[in-house]
């Protein structure tokens, strides 16, 4: 993306910055809120994830479990692992999201202000009230971010 003097010239800076989150999102960890802490664990381990995306029972999102917030419960309380991650998850209203159309710009300016990792891509939920229940269809981390620069960098 770098111009010819290898610095980006305006209009190569501004498609950079315009990329949407729909083009870069990668696909989300997601459990249910009744899923154990134990069970929340495994599933970091086994998806290689370092935050979990949490539904409700009509699959709309309820809010995010991160490891800090497994290690934080299950240091204190060991016999913590069979109690529901909807016990310790930040809940939805606290829950910084974006949608498919957002810019890549914009999601990082999220992740940067909130000082967390990763942001569900949510859409409106068909059924229900519009912005009341959101479905989630992706998730867009630091890495998918420095990874999209990257890929940009190497069609130089
Ligand atoms: P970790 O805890 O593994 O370092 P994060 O830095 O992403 O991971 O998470 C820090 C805290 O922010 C946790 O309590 C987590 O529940 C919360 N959190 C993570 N992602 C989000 C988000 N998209 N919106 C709101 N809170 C979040």
């Amino acid at each position: 993306f770098l111009g010819k003097r290898g610095t980006p010239d305006r209009e190569e800076k501004l498609r950079l910055l315009e990329m949407k989150v729909g083009d870069v999102h990668g696909v989300p960890v997601i459990i249910r809120e009744t899923t154990t802490i134990h069970e929340a664990v495994v599933s970091l381990f086994l998806e290689n994830v370092g935050t979990l995306i949490v539904t409700d029972a009509d699959g709309h999102l309820a809010g995010i479990v991160s490891r800090k917030d497994l290690l934080k419960v299950t240091l204190g309380n060991p016999s913590a692992s069979s109690m529901p991650v909807s016990m310790i998850m930040t809940r939805r209203p606290n829950v910084t999201t974006v949608q498919p159309e957002d810019t890549v710009l914009h999601a990082a300016r999220k992740i940067i202000a909130q000082q967390i990792d990763s942001l569900p891509v949510v859409v409106p939920s068909a059924s229900g009230q519009p912005g009341e229940s959101w479905k989630v269809v992706g998730r867009i981390t630091k890495t998918n971010i420095i990874k999209m620069l990257l890929d940009r960098v190497a069609e130089e």
